[in-house]
């Protein structure tokens, strides 16, 4: 499923109601391993704001309707 940053409007798979997607940022190991390479280039003080910032995040929507996994957004 393709999904965006943002809440989408689409037709949920598992229960056939138009829902708008409900859009939580997730940490994945990506988010780590841009953590890990900020410490190694002498970022380290900036390394803890990576799990602060949305940029680093993946987006994960789930149907609000039925709670039914839609699709991750991967920045
Ligand atoms: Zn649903």
């Amino acid at each position: 499923m393709n999904v965006g940053p943002e809440s989408t409007r689409l037709v949920c798979p598992n229960c056939q109601m138009e829902v708008m997607t409900k859009a939580t940022a997730i940490t994945t190991t990506k988010t780590h391993l841009i953590a890990i390479l900020m410490c190694l280039f002498c970022c380290w003080i900036c390394a803890p704001v990576v799990y602060c910032t949305d940029c680093a995040r993946s987006i994960e929507h789930t149907c609000p309707s039925c709670n039914n996994y839609i699709g991750t957004y991967d920045r």
